[in-house]
């Protein structure tokens, strides 16, 4: 409402709001707003109605049902209702609000305009949480986290001409995660803005090495979540660690997906941008999966595009995926841009791309993320030359 009509009318939906609420309970309760879009109500029950909750919660998502007409302007809003109960010894405020909160959570995630009572399973989903941030923070302070690489090569010569790296956890009792299992929390937690400095130190301090033991134009490649982009100081940051490393911006390239660019695009075409100025290769990752990938590659300055594995997998089987794939390969002549397709598991699937045109790809065909040592290898080095 405010972005679209004004804060007078966000003020007036407010207003508004509040008055069915209050609509919903009787007197002696209490409706308070906490602020932004949410509210809270206090009913105090008896025994006798157990659970009196439920049916004005339900009441309360009947009653915001009904569209608004707010300033001239007819809108429509949804709830999502989290409930505690405080029965139990040592009742607080904090922990009933707490608990509340978290129940409202589980309604909206199960698809809005729903109550949701908490149970004691919910809060150890937040307690496992809270020891996967504690323990993120321990591992970033005791050097967990370590750098796991894969092969990029020229379909048919199968030369390497880039490697990703792709973070890892080596957890003292878990043994080693991957990034699936870690990356959400580091996201929400804002600590994968340290882990993901610490990964291009990584694979900075490895890059030189490999360049000067085997490729001089070798290119490692780093992936950047939403949330590094929105990092106002992560192109000074970054080239820091390139002048440290004593490595070329062309030696860096980054990959950021469709869904890390929506949000904020003025500021993701600033860092782009900055970032391409200094020399570094902007890829976009998982493309064809996110929204208008077209016009993407008209705001970012883009430089390759890598189609997501799901294209590549259904490549032998359908023809819908093949003209994807052959789509993406024309508007990649189009922008003049590389493509890398990902995810090649099988010589079919390599034979089919090089018909429809690919030049690049990665995929276990050729290998699996693999230590710094097992890229040695595959180089024909020692692995005496890599760090970490
Ligand atoms: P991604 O960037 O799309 O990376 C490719 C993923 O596909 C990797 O999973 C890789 O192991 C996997 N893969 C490679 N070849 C094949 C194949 O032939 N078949 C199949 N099925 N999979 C293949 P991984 O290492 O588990 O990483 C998952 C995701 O985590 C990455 O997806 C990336 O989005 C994110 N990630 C990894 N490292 C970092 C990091 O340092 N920073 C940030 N921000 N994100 C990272
Ligand atoms: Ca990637
Ligand atoms: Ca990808």
């Amino acid at each position: 409402m405010n972005d679209g009509f004004g804060h007078d009318a966000g003020d007036r939906l407010l207003i508004e709001v509040s008055d069915r609420l209050k609509r919903c309970v009787r007197e002696q309760d209490l409706v308070a707003r906490l602020g932004g879009d949410e509210f809270a109500i206090l009913i105090e029950e008896g025994s006798a109605r157990a659970d009196m909750a439920s049916t004005v919660a339900q009441r309360v998502i009947d009653a915001l049902q009904e569209p608004f007409e707010v300033s001239g302007h007819r809108t429509r809003v949804s709830a999502s209702i989290g409930i505690a109960h405080c029965g139990w010894t040592g009742a607080d405020a904090d922990s009933a609000l707490m608990r509340a909160d978290i129940a409202m959570y589980h309604a909206k995630a199960n698809g809005k305009n729903q109550f949701v009572h908490f149970t004691d399973e919910m809060q150890q989903g937040v307690l496992h949480r809270l020891d996967m941030e504690s323990w993120l923070r321990e591992a970033l302070a005791e050097s967990q986290l370590c750098v796991y690489y894969q092969p990029i090569v020229t379909l048919g010569q199968r030369k390497v001409e880039a490697v990703e790296a792709l973070v890892r956890w080596r957890h003292p009792t878990l043994g080693l995660l991957a990034p699936d299992e870690f990356l959400d929390v580091a996201e929400e937690t804002g600590l994968i803005v340290p882990l993901g400095k610490q990964v291009l130190r990584d694979a900075c301090a490895q890059i030189r090495l490999w360049r000067e033991r085997y490729d001089e134009n070798l290119i490692v490649s780093v992936n950047l979540s939403a949330a590094q982009l929105r990092d106002e100081s992560i192109v000074d940051a970054l080239a820091l660690v390139l002048t440290e490393a004593g490595v070329a911006p062309e030696a860096l390239m980054i990959e950021v997906t469709e869904g890390a660019l929506i949000g904020d695009v003025r500021g993701a075409t600033a860092v782009l941008e900055s970032l391409s100025a200094l020399g570094v290769t902007i890829a976009i990752d998982d493309f064809g999966t996110g929204y208008s990938s077209l016009s993407h590659l008209q705001l970012f300055p883009v430089d390759v595009i890598k189609v997501d594995k799901t294209f590549v997998a259904d490549l032998c089987g359908g023809t819908e995926h093949s003209m994807l794939v052959r789509s993406v390969l024309a508007i990649a002549r189009e922008f003049g841009l590389q493509v890398v397709a990902e995810g090649i598991e099988s010589e079919e699937q390599e034979v089919q791309l090089r018909r429809l045109g690919c030049d690049y790809g990665q995929g276990y065909l050729y290998a699996h993320p693999v230590p710094a040592s097992g890229i040695d290898e595959l180089l024909g080095l020692t692995p005496a030359l890599s760090v970490g």
